[in-house]
């Protein structure tokens, strides 16, 4: 199979056809957790537009939590695990409503998919989840995946959507993960504490001095942070998928990832990794 991505550290947008796209809580939502509508529709009409281009699109959306909290007047994220689950059972149904509305405004059909740990893990449920997802993708639907909070227990979560996004993309073999987030790219070092720095252009290891660099958690309304973004980099590398991070606020960007530029950082796999198709 050609690769995706050509050797000046550009994506090739010819062979970008089934693309999964991650868009985190923070674009998703104001601080407070209510969901940010305008961020919403631009991102979606950019989906829109990379699936007119005949691209399949596969969309990992994070948000219920938040969208929850927002829903309950609730201004910071609870401690226990089960709030947040029963948080993500509310606000999960209105980042649905709010994505069917924006979805069909550009004639496209939505299908939820929500999936947990052992979905991903499990040998007959993975292959399940997989051709559910190739008939969705056949039929020219957009599948809206998040990790079905309300029943995961901690101790078999996935925990993260980076990680989900990136096993998704390993799950449909897709061509291209691009972690949308609220930092434009992967630093040297955490840029809230050494400001002045630029993104890395490109990856192709994971060496210890990114994972020490990586620091802790995100935001207080997501989970994320730099770690979970390497761990879906190192998902993506062993499968054989590249994977861009860049910023979620950065207006065009599916567009441009979609002409083949690289905003951000590109995550290469390693060279003699095996295409996951
Ligand atoms: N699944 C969580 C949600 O929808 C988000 C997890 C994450 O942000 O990584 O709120």
């Amino acid at each position: 199979m050609a690769e995706a991505w050509t050797g000046a550290g550009r994506l090739d947008p010819g062979r970008l056809r089934r693309v999964v796209v991650k868009v985190g809580t923070s674009i998703l939502t104001h601080p407070g957790g209510r969901l940010h509508f305008g961020r919403m529709e631009a991102l979606v009409r950019q989906l829109a537009d990379l699936h007119g281009e005949g691209r399949e699109v596969i969309l990992v959306t994070s948000g219920a939590v938040g969208a929850g909290m927002g829903r309950m007047g609730l201004t910071s994220r609870p401690r226990t695990l089960v709030e947040k689950q029963a948080l993500a059972a509310v606000g999960q149904g209105l980042l649905m409503q709010h994505y069917e509305k924006l979805f069909a405004e550009y004639g496209l059909v939505v299908a939820q998919v929500l999936l947990t740990r052992e979905d991903l893990e499990d040998p007959r449920r993975r292959e399940s989840a997989r051709e559910t997802l190739a008939v969705l993708l056949g039929w020219r639907t957009v599948p809206i995946v998040n990790e079905n909070d309300t029943v995961t227990a901690e101790e078999i979560r996935v925990g993260d959507n980076d990680t989900l996004s990136a096993r998704v993309a390993a799950l449909v073999g897709a061509d291209l993960l691009v972690i949308l987030s609220d930092v434009d790219g992967l630093y040297p070092r955490d840029p809230r504490t050494c400001p002045g720095q630029e993104p890395v252009p490109v990856v192709t290891e994971l060496g210890p001095d990114l994972w020490r660099g990586a620091g802790g958690a995100g935001t207080p309304v997501g989970t994320g942070g730099m770690r979970t973004k390497l761990q879906a980099a190192a998902i993506c590398m062993a499968a054989g998928i590249p994977m861009v991070l860049t910023s979620g606020h950065r207006p065009g960007v599916l567009a441009a990832i979609g002409r083949g530029e690289v905003p951000g950082t590109l995550f290469l796999p390693r060279p003699r990794a095996v295409p996951a198709r």
